[in-house]
């Protein structure tokens, strides 16, 4: 079993230590009456937003931020008081996605404020680097310990929705942000229609049910392209994966979005594409996600 390092230990020379094969690297939690406090404030924080939805999926690429920041924008649209925390701690785009991949955080001396886009409130690790392009290595406590800060120390004030943002697959973040925001209200599933992302998106959805979060639905992207020209959609991809996934799963099928260049371009002008007409399916499924959203 991992043994945790010496109270003297500064873990600066781990290479050459007696206990480097047993260690886990990782000190000991503080006693208890430490912790107490910080749980206290991470409670009070979140006990003043009424619902956290995570948006997940297997595989990367396949369109969770772009579904998380839409979502976003389209329930601050609805009226509610939305924050939006992109936990993508390796690959956060959602700054870029909203144009503020130049925005850097700020403290008041006691919490760290949200940027903010049009009034919805913003948290991504992107705003925490120095450049934009630098990575970040770290591994599970290191996350675990960032993902606490976002929830417990950021200014999030009353909102009624938090959309959390998670990198694919079921790693360490979704684990850490059940454990620390539970209640997790609901989770947001995307998949694109190919069998090989629906069925990664498969094991999110039995992550969900393990850990007693409802699975809200599922939305498929990239669903049929849809030429800029003549508007007419053609099935790049096998259409309707998705959907026959979230029936054989037992979830909802929200609908789907088409890959449409209008949406990559909105993307990457730092504009969520839901602010610009629309097109009329992918604003359907939109409005069934917000409904279902609004329901809880
Ligand atoms: P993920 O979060 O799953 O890694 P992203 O949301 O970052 O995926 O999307 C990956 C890329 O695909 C982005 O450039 C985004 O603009 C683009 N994209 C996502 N959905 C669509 C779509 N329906 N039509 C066109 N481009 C899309």
């Amino acid at each position: 079993m991992a043994e945790h390092p010496k109270p003297e230990c500064d873990k600066s020379s781990c290479g050459s230590c007696s206990s480097r094969t047993t260690c886990s690297g990782i000190p000991e939690a503080p006693p208890r009456s430490e912790t107490v406090p910080e749980d206290q404030k991470l409670q009070h924080r979140l006990g003043k937003i009424r619902r956290k939805i995570m948006v997940m999926s297997g595989k990367g690429g396949v369109g969770k931020s772009t579904v998380a920041t839409n979502l976003a924008v389209h329930l601050m649209l609805a009226d509610q008081r939305v924050g939006l925390l992109d936990v993508d701690i390796h690959g956060p785009s959602i700054p870029q996605m909203l144009h503020l991949e130049h925005a850097r955080v700020v403290g008041d001396g006691e919490a760290l404020l949200p940027l903010e886009y049009s009034g919805l409130k913003v948290m991504s690790i992107g705003f925490l680097l120095p450049n934009a392009d630098d990575a970040v290595i770290w591994r599970g406590p290191m996350k675990m310990t960032v993902i606490r800060q976002f929830l417990q120390d950021v200014a999030w004030g009353d909102l009624d929705t938090l959309v959390v943002d998670l990198p694919p697959g079921t790693g360490d973040e979704p684990l850490s942000v059940c454990q620390l925001a539970t209640p997790v209200d609901g989770a947001v599933i995307v998949t694109t229609p190919q069998r090989i992302s629906t069925s990664d998106v498969r094991r999110s959805i039995r992550f969900c049910q393990k850990l007693d979060i409802p699975v809200l639905g599922v939305v498929e992207n990239m669903s049929g392209f849809v030429c800029p020209k003549c508007g007419e959609i053609t099935h790049i991809f096998k259409s309707g994966g998705g959907e026959k996934m979230a029936a054989e799963m037992n979830v909802p099928f929200f609908g789907r979005v088409p890959l449409d260049p209008r949406i990559g371009v909105a993307s990457d002008n730092g504009v969520p594409f839901i602010c610009n007409q629309a097109p009329a399916e992918s604003m359907e499924t939109f409005d069934r996600i917000v409904s279902a959203i609004q329901a809880l």
